[in-house]
């Protein structure tokens, strides 16, 4: 067999053992290292809601809620396989509400459980997390300790998820247990996203005791229904610009970069952003700075904002779209007034964070509204084609969603999917409570430590031709300088300028060999300095890339959509990726050291390819803050996520 032969061997080989995995995103728990049973318990101020999941099987074994805790009108519907029941029963407090919720479960003319300890584990979903929590967080003392004091930020949430908690720790004291934050999906915003402006020292100088940023919520939704779009697109996540709406009766609407959530319309609080139910989203501050001078206590504004706003206060009627709608229909100003302005805000938000994104691949629509109303999908949708969006009128009225499928209602042929996923926060939870927990098949870890050299990469430019020629002139071609360890490229002698809107910079490398479109590679730091936001990306990935001037002796060339900032990757070959275990596109933790610091890159990125050499690629900034320079040594420590096909 020839090289070329292996090569493509190899290559193949790697493109089959990428669709081993059916479900890159375990939403339905193909990782589970047996039949597990999870809890999902979602506690409120007068209701639980909880759900119970088997590993083994595709759809809940029960599901139920009991409402109106601690009223006259409390009922406790129960969902399982074989029936579905709404009783009304009496239900004092939440000690009553957790022995029904056993009851129930271990009902045998159910059959969900036989005995409430075959549960092998129980997840939570706490609202706020603060800026404690970037991930789901296995329970101990030290974890509730951390809840409590996000309290003041979600005080009608967070103690009764807290109490939810302490429930389940008396009634299953050796499961484990996970918290799953509504908060925590947003905890990688970008400060430019989270701050607010006002004075820094705020918190401090109040002691308010926590910082007064932007949080977010309905993260756990919001991150579900990204990976619905990613698996339905067939593409990884990592590659996607979605924007997601969870219209319920709270709202908000999520930008979801490469699968990272950069901006979401909910702020501190819940308040914040769209129009909702019962609460009306984005005002003036100064409207309730007025309010407070004319005579309002806090505890009326707070009751006004939460409770007496949005739909509800906009109509005197409902927080309920169908029934605003329904009264739109019949002729009521108020109403239609109210469904335009939730239509409106939102579409603002849409087009806003389109901007924010460079562009979308998919526009999802989740949650009641979300969901269930066509009429609100059209009319956010109408209007909305300037940015590539356009809806289907027929898919988008025959669409009916049920849990774990999705409807696309996009109009044929048109690039922007849209997508109506229905929300499924507890599978989400019961997801991240195996994660946790580590109660899923571990990934491999790599079957060598052998050493990777390390390549610091400062602010280069790869060229397309026709761009070279405009820029250094017809007939020219480059000058090698420096051979790369990647046999075919070099930098070249030729430098360019970038000209950026607030600053420019010289002698920027030129680095061979042509590329089919023109690529500039800068970071961070260079970004403040041109002025210009380049999104984290990998090569070639220029989608909503930023827009830059290239000048040279002979020409400029305005480059629009190409400026990244490079995610940080490793370059192998299939020879090495065999000795590595590991395949095209699997994401790894690189273990490297410095002169001064060990440090762990987590999410480096795997480049395999017969013509490439191993590499580790890292920008500037990257190495001078992790203290590695060309010198240093790092080695692949563990494989984080395999490849999505
Ligand atoms: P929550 O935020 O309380 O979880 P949901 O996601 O259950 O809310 O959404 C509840 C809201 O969905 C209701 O307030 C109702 O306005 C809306 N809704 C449900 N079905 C429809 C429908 N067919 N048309 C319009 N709105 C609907």
């Amino acid at each position: 067999m020839t090289q070329k032969e292996q090569n493509e061997t190899l290559t193949a080989q790697y493109k089959t053992s990428r669709q081993e995995n059916p479900d890159p995103y375990d939403l339905n728990f193909s990782s589970a290292l047996k039949q597990t049973k999870i809890l999902v318990i979602n506690c409120g101020s007068s209701s639980l809601k909880y759900s119970l999941f088997d590993t083994s099987n595709p759809v809940p074994l029960m599901e139920g809620l009991i409402e109106k805790i601690g009223t006259s009108a409390s009922y406790h519907k129960i969902k399982s396989q074989k029936s579905e029941v709404k009783k009304e029963v009496e239900v004092p407090d939440f000690p009553k509400a957790f022995s029904d919720m056993e009851a129930a479960l271990t009902d045998t003319s159910i059959g969900a459980i036989a005995a409430f300890n075959e549960i092998d584990a129980v997840g939570h979903r706490v609202v706020h997390g603060g800026d404690k929590f970037k991930n789901s967080a296995v329970i101990t003392d030290d974890v509730i300790e951390k809840i409590r004091q996000c309290i003041p930020l979600a005080p009608l949430h967070n103690p009764y998820n807290l109490a939810g908690v302490e429930a389940m720790r008396n009634l299953l004291p050796d499961k484990g247990a996970v918290a799953v934050f509504d908060t925590a999906f947003h905890q990688n915003m970008p400060e430019r996203a989270f701050l607010y402006a006002i004075a820094r020292d705020i918190g401090e100088k109040y002691h308010v005791g926590e910082n007064i940023r932007r949080y977010g919520f309905h993260g756990t939704n919001h991150n579900y229904v990204s990976l619905m779009a990613a698996a339905y697109l067939k593409r990884s996540v990592r590659e996607l610009r979605i924007i997601s709406c969870h219209l319920g009766n709270g709202a908000s609407i999520c930008a979801i970069d490469h699968g990272t959530s950069v901006d979401t319309s909910m702020g501190m609080t819940p308040l914040e952003g769209l129009v909702m139910g019962t609460r009306g989203g984005d005002i003036d501050p100064g409207v309730l700075i007025y309010l407070l001078n004319s005579g309002l206590g806090v505890k009326d504004i707070d009751n006004l904002l939460n409770k007496e706003s949005g739909l509800k206060g906009l109509t005197g009627l409902s927080n309920d779209m169908r029934e605003i709608l329904a009264a739109a229909d019949a002729g009521d100003a108020r109403a239609k007034t109210a469904a335009s302005l939730f239509c409106y805000r939102l579409r603002k938000y849409i087009a806003a964070y389109a901007a924010v994104l460079g562009g979308i691949d998919a526009l999802i629509f989740t949650a009641g509204i979300g969901e269930n109303s066509a009429a609100i999908r059209g009319r956010v949708c109408h209007g909305l084609d300037h940015i590539g969006l356009a809806i289907s009128k027929e898919a988008n009225e025959r669409a009916k969603v049920q849990r774990g499928h999705i409807e696309e209602i996009s109009a044929v042929g048109t690039q922007i999917k849209i997508l109506v996923i229905a929300a499924d926060e507890e599978r989400m939870i019961a997801r991240e409570t195996l994660h946790a927990l580590a109660l899923r098949q571990t990934m491999p870890t790599p079957k060598t430590t052998r050493q990777i050299p390390i390549l610091v990469t400062g602010c280069h430019v790869h060229l397309c031709e026709a761009d070279f020629a405009v820029l250094f002139g017809e007939g020219k071609t480059l000058t090698k300088k420096h051979q790369q360890r990647q046999p075919q490229s070099f930098i070249a002698e030729e430098t360019l300028s970038l000209a950026g809107p607030l600053g420019t910079i010289e002698n920027v490398s030129v680095v061979a060999p042509f590329k089919r479109v023109t690529q500039v590679e800068i970071s961070r730091t260079e970004e403040f300095k041109l002025g210009v936001d380049a999104p984290l990306r990998l090569s070639g990935d220029l989608d909503g890339a930023a827009s830059i001037t290239i000048v040279g002796p002979a020409g400029t060339v305005k480059l629009n959509n190409g400026v990244i900032c490079a995610r940080r990757h490793c370059h192998m070959s299939p020879q090495d990726a065999l000795s590595y275990g590991i395949r095209d596109h699997d994401v790894v933790s690189v273990a490297a050291s410095g002169s001064n610091k060990d440090v762990i890159l987590r999410d480096v990125f795997v480049r395999v390819d017969p013509n490439y050499t191993l590499e580790l690629h890292l920008d500037t900034d990257e190495a001078a803050s992790a203290g590695l320079t060309e010198e240093s040594t790092a080695r692949i420590a563990a494989i984080q996520s395999r490849a999505f096909i």
